[in-house]
């Protein structure tokens, strides 16, 4: 709350401190190395002609599907989602979510709670979509991410404890990190590597009549995509702590991230907005902590206490570091 004011006071916060001070978490630059190893397996895995950037280019073509297809498929992938999530988590009965395709947007997709155990999720219509993508957004903002979250905090928190204050949903706030960190590692809760697989295989593709598509590689890259993300958090750093100007970042991403001339200028416009400027590291942060969290403790009664209780960056490092996870 104090970084918040100090921010709205126009103060010149330095960077790494507006993030600290926000989201209770340290970025830090990343060395390419890592993106180098990804950009090496994904030589070998794509299909061959042309440069890396036309190959994994051509690769995310081959996976798009029309706005139209994307609503024929959605009530298949959120019923199966949701009878997944229901099993596993807590969920009021009588809780729903709505999906609307909306422009004009600089974000991917959107989940808004509205009380009432309903949430409206919006999805950007502007950008091309993939077949892949579309199952990790519904996972990310409904079952069990963002709207899972907020529909069963408002079960426990507010009706049964009485804790109003819940009815405020601080975006910019530690409690950002650990809705990211849900969200980003929703779908492998829900579904093992396997069943996912299978899933793609034998259900989704076929229906998307997509049976072409080589789920190992699909399922590879989607993985790998927390990697990408980090480099959209060292843009972040060459905009605002090394001042440098939007062709040279351009030119980062599409080296390293691999990024189209499109997504490089939309990735910079993402992170130019002074809100979202620092909110791009809790994508990446929050991954990386519940990934630990999980590697370390039974992952499906820690992914239901993060559903239900407020809980701090900090408090599951403090887990983590004192052997009580
Ligand atoms: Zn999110």
């Amino acid at each position: 709350m104090k970084m918040s004011l100090r921010l709205l006071a126009d103060e010149t916060v330095p960077f790494v401190e507006e993030a600290r001070g926000l989201y209770d978490i340290q970025p830090t630059w990343k060395d390419e190395a890592d993106f180098m190893e990804f950009q090496k397996w994904l030589d070998e895995s794509l299909p061959k002609g042309g440069t890396l950037n036309e190959r994994f280019e051509n690769w995310q073509k081959s996976l798009e599907i029309s706005v139209d297809k994307a609503k024929e498929l959605l009530p298949f992938i959120t019923d199966t989602l949701r009878e997944l999530a229901h099993k596993k988590f807590d969920l009021p009965e009588e809780e729903s979510f709505n999906v609307e395709f909306v422009h004009d947007q600089p974000w991917m997709a959107y989940n808004q709670y509205l009380g009432e155990y309903k949430s409206q999720i919006e999805i950007n219509a502007d950008l091309p979509m993939q077949i892949d993508s579309l199952m990790i957004t519904i996972a990310h903002e409904g079952y069990p991410g963002h709207h899972t979250e907020l529909a069963i905090k408002d079960a426990k928190l507010i009706r049964q404890k009485g804790w109003r204050e819940h009815f405020v949903t601080l975006l910019n706030s530690p409690w950002g990190v650990i809705a990211e960190g849900i969200a980003t590692t929703a779908l492998e809760t829900l579904l093992t590597d396997q069943e996912l697989e299978d899933f793609y295989r034998e259900e989704l593709l076929p229906r998307a009549k997509m049976k072409q598509v080589n789920v190992r590689t699909m399922l590879e890259i989607n993985r790998a995509e927390w990697r990408i993300r980090e480099l959209w958090g060292n843009a972040a750093f060459l905009l605002h702590d090394q001042k440098k100007s939007a062709d040279e970042i351009v030119s980062y991403l599409k080296k390293y991230a691999l990024s189209s001339e499109e997504e490089a200028r939309r990735t910079i416009e993402f992170i130019s907005g002074p809100l979202d400027r620092t909110y791009i590291f809790t994508y990446t942060a929050g991954y990386k902590l519940l990934k630990e969290l999980f590697s370390r403790a039974d992952r499906n009664k820690y992914f239901a206490r993060l559903l239900s209780e407020p809980v701090t960056p900090n408090q599951i490092r403090t887990w983590i570091s004192t052997g009580s996870a």
